[in-house]
């Protein structure tokens, strides 16, 4: 007999989820709040251009992905990033400089120190760190130097995490970086060491290559829905409660029609966010519910622009991050139509520009035209841009990244606690396991063999 599962929210990582336990033959039901599937990725077609309101690109940087990407091919078209748009460009004294993708580039670039260059030879040969909590800032000032900081990780930060270095525990938000030292006592070391491993068929797919779908990341989320079958999904769900049962659990919402609903199910499975975990689940204590909710969330403003005819500075590149040390009022600007076919008319461009942030949060408050005026002007500063756009559109997150800082512990084991306790169910999203589109899709897909597997005990 295979078990009753219920998913509470079809963004990524639930209809991932699905996905796996429907074609293993579960019944699935995936409980969404809102009126459509994908959660924060959708992608709009619109006078020509095709712009994402949420996420603009994910990394093959699992195989995981790799396997869902290859499974969906017949319907699904890979989009992968254009060679010619793989420059990263940071700003230094309001001028564009590309992020060294060599060793002769590394020893030219202005962005960081010579001072700092020389140090890193002796990263090789640096402790490594025993601090487990140290923060990123920390780390990288110990191995690398000041200039990597403030040039390399804090604008990377900026594009990824939308944080502060100094308050990023790499042990939980780059769990792959923290490894890297603990296991190879050096960044360097380490990354060679390990381009020598052995590597399956599916591992040498990891491509780290940047991905996006023709006609957008949407099509992932809906190609994905439509396998599970819409009958599966239930959106408009409100007054969602569960309670455990002596086995199980019980299931009460009201769905579009207002009409209560009430299901019985042998594995529940969350991906929402912390504040929407204490409405759902009332017997999670509150001293539990105190630990997860000291998760921070990164506020967003993303704005779409689009030019029919562009007319500024060339864009071939990925796009542009902007380092805290030159306090601007926009984090980056990514180039969709440099890095992926069809995003704008023939001769046009497509930007995305974020705003917000751990570090400007005040954005996400600011009116419509103030952060369109803002915004123009630093295309004008930036990108040499003098026309007034042909679209621009203004999408605001207010819980758009979960910052891994050092409540996390805490987080994780409250939640590793309340799972032991209610056997079945299972806390998940990105209040864990990373915040990528790939880590999204290795979560649910753990959780899918997990849920077999227990089944099958
Ligand atoms: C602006 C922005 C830009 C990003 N850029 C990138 C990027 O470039 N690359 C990348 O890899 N990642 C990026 N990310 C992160 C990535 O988009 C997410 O990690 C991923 O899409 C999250 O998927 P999810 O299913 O975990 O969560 P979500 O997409 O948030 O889905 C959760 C779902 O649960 C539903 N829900 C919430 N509460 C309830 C409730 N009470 N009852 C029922 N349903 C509920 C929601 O409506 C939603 O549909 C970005 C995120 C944002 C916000």
């Amino acid at each position: 007999m295979k078990s009753k599962v219920v998913i509470i929210g079809a963004g990524l990582t639930g209809l991932t989820t699905a996905y796996y336990l429907k074609k293993e033959g579960y019944d699935v039901s995936i409980l969404e709040q809102s009126n459509e599937t994908g959660g924060v990725i959708k992608t709009v077609e619109e006078n020509g251009f095709v712009y994402e309101k949420g996420p603009n690109t994910g990394v093959i940087s699992n195989v995981e992905t790799v396997k869902l990407i290859d499974d969906l091919a017949e319907e699904l078209q890979l989009a992968v990033a254009n060679p010619a748009a793989k420059k990263r460009l940071i700003l230094k004294n309001k001028k564009w400089e590309p992020l060294p993708d060599g060793l002769w580039n590394a020893v030219r670039t202005p962005l960081f120190t010579w001072k700092d260059k020389f140090r890193i030879l002796g990263e090789p040969f640096r402790p490594k760190g025993t601090n487990p909590e140290e923060t990123l800032a920390d780390l990288v000032r110990r191995r690398l130097g000041n200039s990597f900081l403030d040039y390399a990780i804090d604008p990377f930060i900026s594009g990824i995490y939308a944080g502060n270095p100094e308050m990023l525990i790499p042990k939980y938000a780059l769990p792959k970086l923290y490894q890297l030292e603990q296991d190879y006592g050096s960044f360097i070391k380490g990354a060679i060491q390990k381009a020598k491993l052995p590597k399956s068929e599916w591992e040498k797919k990891v491509t780290k290559d940047v991905f996006s779908f023709n006609g957008g990341l949407q099509k992932l989320t809906d190609t994905l829905a439509s396998k599970i079958g819409q009958e599966n999904i239930i959106t408009g769900v409100s007054h969602l409660k569960i309670q455990p049962l002596e086995k199980g659990f019980s299931v009460v919402y009201q769905n579009e029609s207002e009409a209560s609903q009430t299901e019985k199910a042998d594995f529940v499975i969350s991906t929402v966010s912390v504040d929407a975990v204490e409405s759902i689940f009332p017997f999670i204590t509150s001293s539990a519910l105190e630990k997860m909710k000291a998760l921070r969330y990164a506020k967003i403003v993303q704005v779409a622009v689009g030019f029919k005819q562009w007319q500024g500075m060339p864009l071939a590149a990925f796009g542009g991050l902007i380092p805290s040390k030159e306090n601007q009022a926009i984090l980056g600007i990514l180039f969709p139509s440099a890095i992926f076919k069809g995003r704008a008319p023939e001769g046009g461009a497509l930007l995305s520009v974020f705003m917000g942030g751990i570090k400007q949060p005040q954005w996400y408050d600011q009116t419509d035209a103030a952060i369109e005026k803002t915004v123009t002007e630093h295309l004008h500063n930036l990108l040499n841009s003098d026309q007034k756009p042909d679209l621009l559109r203004i999408f605001r997150y207010k819980e758009a990244i979960p910052q891994y800082e050092l409540s996390s512990g805490e987080r994780f084991n409250a939640i590793d606690e309340i799972e032991k306790t209610y056997q079945g169910l299972y806390l998940a999203g990105n209040i864990r396991n990373g915040i990528g589109m790939a880590d999204r899709i290795k979560q649910g897909t753990d959780l899918a063999k997990t849920v077999i597997a227990n089944n099958n005990e």
